[in-house]
């Protein structure tokens, strides 16, 4: 009892961690955990239909992109924002695209909302570079506008090439345009985040964007039932 007392305890201070940036909170308990069959089900799973990748190195997949202008987006861009992480990392973050701070500096996620994205990473008990972090376009897209499909379209070979290198266990994708490029389904981001599905024989974990979390702080608690259901799968210790 103490136990279970002292990992409950332990759950709601790594969510809170992370969750009291950007605004108020509702503070909940700490969610029931997710029994195996259902964390781990993949009987509703949607597979893609497109062929195994050859396995090539990040390096290399970069090096294929050169000073890409494979779409419109290369003619606003400050620097190609490729990936940052571990290369062999277990877990990968998809997000959507560069914003002004990512495109500045050439790295995902580095913004507020990659602030909060690298808190939600600590909170499972993970450092930023034991992961491994993208987005589906690799250039900002014109006043942070969503990508277009024939961006996501063109872009796509680099995201495909950055997965087949990294073979993570987990791909959690952040926010509706990863999930949906990913999974090749139109599903809204309210339906599709909490449910397992898979991609190239890989988990994935759709759950909201970081940035939309700063707008919205109470759907904070949905994530972190989401970032939950990835620690059971990948075995990892809730942060005490
Ligand atoms: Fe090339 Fe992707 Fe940049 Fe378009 S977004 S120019 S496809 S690297």
């Amino acid at each position: 009892m103490q136990g279970e007392l002292a990992a409950a305890v332990a759950e709601l201070r790594a969510y809170l961690s992370w969750a009291e940036e950007g605004g108020p909170v509702i503070i909940a308990l700490p969610p029931t955990p997710i029994p195996t069959s259902t964390a781990t089900s993949t009987s509703t799973a949607t597979s893609t239909s497109m062929p195994k990748l050859p396995i090539v190195s990040l390096d290399e997949v970069r090096a294929r992109m050169g000073e890409c202008t494979l779409c419109k987006l290369h003619k606003g861009r400050h620097n190609i924002v490729f990936g940052v992480g571990d290369p062999k990392a277990r877990l990968m973050f998809v997000g959507e695209a560069p914003g002004e701070d990512e495109d500045l500096k050439g790295e995902p996620f580095v913004g507020k909302a990659g602030q909060l994205l690298t808190k939600m990473i600590e909170a499972m008990g993970l450092r930023r570079q034991d992961v491994y972090i993208c987005n589906t376009v690799k250039c900002r897209p014109p006043n942070n506008r969503n990508p277009e499909p024939e961006e996501l379209a063109a872009c796509e070979p680099f995201l495909k090439g950055q997965l087949a290198s990294v073979q993570p266990e987990v791909i959690v994708t952040l926010g509706k345009f990863a999930a949906q490029a990913l999974l090749r389904e139109q599903t809204p981001i309210t339906r599709l985040r909490g449910q397992w599905r898979e991609y190239e024989g890989i988990a994935v974990m759709p759950t909201f964007h970081p940035a939309y979390l700063l707008r919205s702080p109470q759907e904070k608690v949905k994530v972190w039932e989401d970032l939950q259901s990835v620690m059971k799968k990948l075995g990892l210790e809730r942060k005490r």
